[in-house]
């Protein structure tokens, strides 16, 4: 069905006993591949921040800037890890977009993702989009998985979009992070996006204590914490910034958010 998918991942059983991050945001996005489990916490975020939704769509419209910025300044290579339920557009389409020769490795460890990993796969026929089933606190499998189909000695965007913020630093955030890049030569990009508690701890850290009744990690982080992902490496213009507020002008539709709502609990950042 799929590209490198493992054994182990293709029996792995799509749990609904508790909510899952890929499922709760395909919920916030209004899609339809989500659970009760999900919808119930989905609905108790949103209870507590009615932004949750457009935050999600915010996210997803950087994501888009975010690609077509890359490959609008020569990028054609895209490493995606936390990709998500697919929704249009995924970013191979928007990169494909301005480069059709683009190739695209996604990763998930969600077995959801596997199970609609096709539609991740519908590339331009001069470009290639591959999915692997991995752990992103694995990044030694990733890049040995993603080898197979990205040329390591040309430039590589590394994308984590809505990632870092479910690995703690004693998970390993930061070191995989510097684990990936170490691997990219010159030229090559990461750009992330990630959840904040800067503007609202007293709700940052009830949804910290939701996730963790559940047994999943929220780990939001302050700017300073999201700005040292990208140690050691230049930051474009305008540096790690709120998310809606990352180059507006490359988006293509109405922008999600509503300032008058204060900042976007989001910060975005490419380097
Ligand atoms: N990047 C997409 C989806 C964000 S939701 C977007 O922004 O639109 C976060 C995704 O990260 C989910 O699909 C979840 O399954 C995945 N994820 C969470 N922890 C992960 C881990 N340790 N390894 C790989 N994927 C992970």
């Amino acid at each position: 069905m799929t590209g490198y998918e493992t054994e182990a991942a293709e029996s792995a059983r799509i749990d609904t006993t508790k909510p899952h991050p890929a499922r709760m945001y395909d919920w916030f996005l209004g899609g339809k591949d989500n659970y009760p489990v999900d919808v119930e916490m989905g609905e108790q975020l949103v209870a507590m921040d009615p932004r949750t939704l457009t935050m999600a769509r915010a996210n997803r419209a950087f994501m888009e800037r975010g690609v077509r910025w890359l490959a609008q300044n020569g990028v054609r290579q895209f490493l995606d890890i936390g990709t998500g339920i697919p929704t249009e557009p995924n970013l191979h389409q928007i990169a494909q977009r301005v480069a059709p020769e683009s190739r695209v490795v996604y990763c998930d460890n969600d077995p959801i993702v596997l199970r609609h990993a096709e539609a991740l796969l519908r590339s331009t026929p001069e470009g290639v989009t591959e999915y692997v089933q991995a752990d992103a606190r694995q990044p030694e499998t990733i890049l040995e998985q993603a080898g197979k189909v990205l040329d390591f000695e040309r430039p590589v965007a590394l994308s984590l979009i809505a990632l870092l913020h479910f690995i703690s630093a004693e998970q390993g955030a930061y070191t995989l992070v510097d684990r990936l890049m170490s691997e990219l030569p010159s030229g090559s990009y990461l750009m992330l996006s990630h959840g904040t508690a800067e503007f609202t701890p007293e709700t940052g850290r009830t949804a910290t204590e939701m996730y963790k009744a559940r047994g999943l990690t929220l780990a939001l982080r302050d700017r300073t914490e999201v700005a040292r992902f990208f140690e050691g490496l230049e930051l474009v213009e305008p540096g790690v910034e709120i998310v809606d507020q990352w180059h507006p002008e490359l988006g293509e539709d109405e922008p999600a958010v509503d300032p008058s709502k204060g900042p976007t609990p989001g910060f975005v950042g490419v380097g």
